[in-house]
C-alpha cells in the first residue's frame, strides 16, 4: 500500500491554481496564510464536526469538480466528508501536522461528545508544502509526534493482550511499528529546533505508521491504552485537549503501568518530551487531579464498554491498593510532569 504524497517548499498555491474548478475548504487561520496567491472557484470554512452541521454543509452541494482540503484535522475531515457525500476527489494539503487524521482515510465526527468514525474515504493526493508547516504553531507541529509514539505503550498493550488475552498478533508488524518509533525518536534535536528535517521526521512518521495500521486492518500497532485514557477524559469532563498534550502525558502514565512489559523506557520518553520542549503538564492542559484520577479509575470499564483493544486497562487490577502504583501514586506522579 502506498499513498500518493507530494512533498516541497511553496508549492501548493502553484498545484491548486492549475485545477479550474476547485472548492476549497479550510478554516479562517490557514485561509489567511494562503489566501492572496490562491483563486480557487468556492471556499468553505467549516470549524463545528458535529454530525448535524455536516449534514447541513452536505445539502448545500457546491459547483465544482475536485475538494481541496487545507488546514489541521477539521478541515480535512470535513473535505473528506463532503468528497463523500458529493462523489468528488479530494486533495489534501495539511497546514499544521498535530495529529495523523489528515492521512486517515476515515473521518472522525463528533456526536454526542464522542467521536465516530464515517465514512472510508481514499484521498487522490496529499501535498505537504513546508513553507505553511514551517508556519504553523510551533506547539501542534511538535505534538504531532504523540500519533506516532503512542507506538511505544500500544506495543506494550499488545504484548499483554497476546499473552494474558490471546488477541491477534503478528511480530513482523510488531517490529515494523517498533522501528517506526525509533527512527522519530532519533530525530530529537530536528524536532526540537522544528526545522524541515523534523517537520520532514514527523510526517514521515505518521505515514508509515498510518499505512502500516491500513495494511494491519486496524490501529492495534499504533493506539493503545494512552488514546483509551484519553478519550475516557475527554468523556468524564467534555473539554477540548490539544490531541498530542494529551496522548504524551498518558503515554508516559500507561508505560508506568506496564511496568515490566513496557518496550520503552518512560523516563527516556520523558526525556524525548522535555528536549523537544513539549510541556503537557496538568497545568497547561488545564486538567485537575480529580479529573484525571476519575479517568484512570474509568478507563477499564471503558474499555469494555467501546470494545477498544485489550491491554493494561484490561487487566483485572490495574493498580496496586498503596504507594506509587496506586490510582493515588499515579495521578500525584502524573500531576509532578512537567516540562
Ligand atoms: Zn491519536
Amino acid at each position: 500500500m502506498s499513498k500518493n504524497l507530494i512533498e516541497g517548499n511553496n508549492i501548493f498555491s502553484e498545484i491548486i491554481n492549475r485545477e479550474k474548478d476547485c472548492i476549497l475548504v479550510t478554516m479562517e487561520e490557514p485561509f489567511a496564510l494562503i489566501k492572496d496567491n490562491v483563486r480557487p472557484k468556492e471556499v468553505i470554512f467549516n470549524c463545528d464536526m458535529t454530525e448535524d452541521n455536516l449534514k447541513r454543509l452536505s445539502s448545500d452541494k457546491k459547483e465544482g469538480n475536485i475538494i481541496y482540503g487545507f488546514g489541521g484535522g477539521t478541515a480535512c475531515d470535513t473535505a473528506k466528508y463532503l468528497a463523500a457525500k458529493w462523489n468528488l476527489p479530494v486533495v489534501i494539503v495539511p497546514s499544521v501536522v498535530s495529529v495523523d487524521a489528515w492521512l486517515c482515510r476515515s473521518v472522525a465526527v463528533r456526536f454526542d461528545h464522542k467521536v465516530r468514525y464515517v465514512e472510508d474515504v481514499n484521498p487522490q493526493r496529499f501535498i505537504v508544502d513546508y513553507a505553511i508547516l514551517k508556519k504553523g504553531p510551533e506547539i501542534l507541529n511538535k505534538a504531532g509526534v504523540s500519533d506516532v509514539l503512542s507506538i511505544t505503550t500500544a506495543l506494550g498493550d499488545w504484548n499483554i493482550a497476546r499473552r494474558e488475552f490471546g488477541d491477534r498478533y503478528d511480530i513482523s508488524y510488531y517490529n515494523a511499528s517498533r522501528n517506526i518509533a525509533v527512527n522519530l525518536l532519533s530525530r530529537e534535536t530536528d524536532i526540537s529546533v522544528l526545522n524541515e528535517e523534523g517537520l520532514r521526521a514527523i510526517v514521515r512518521g505518521q505515514l508509515e505508521e498510518v499505512l502500516l495500521c491500513e495494511e494491519w486492518g486496524n490501529s492495534r500497532p499504533e493506539e493503545g491504552g494512552e488514546h483509551f485514557l484519553g478519550y475516557c477524559l475527554e468523556e468524564i469532563t467534555h473539554k477540548h485537549y490539544i490531541h498530542g498534550l494529551l496522548i504524551a502525558l498518558n503515554i508516559l502514565v500507561v508505560l508506568k503501568l506496564q511496568r515490566d512489559e513496557a518496550v520503552f523506557d518512560y523516563k527516556k520518553m520523558y526525556g524525548f518530551f522535555k528536549n523537544i520542549g513539549l510541556d503537557f503538564s496538568f497545568a497547561r492542559q488545564n486538567i485537575t487531579p480529580d479529573e484525571y484520577r476519575k479517568a484512570l479509575l474509568s478507563t477499564p470499564e471503558y474499555v469494555k464498554k467501546e470494545k477498544l483493544y485489550n491491554g493494561v486497562f484490561s487487566r483485572r487490577s490495574v493498580f496496586d491498593g498503596q504507594g506509587e502504583y496506586s490510582v493515588d501514586g499515579i495521578t500525584e506522579w502524573a500531576a509532578s510532569l512537567k516540562n
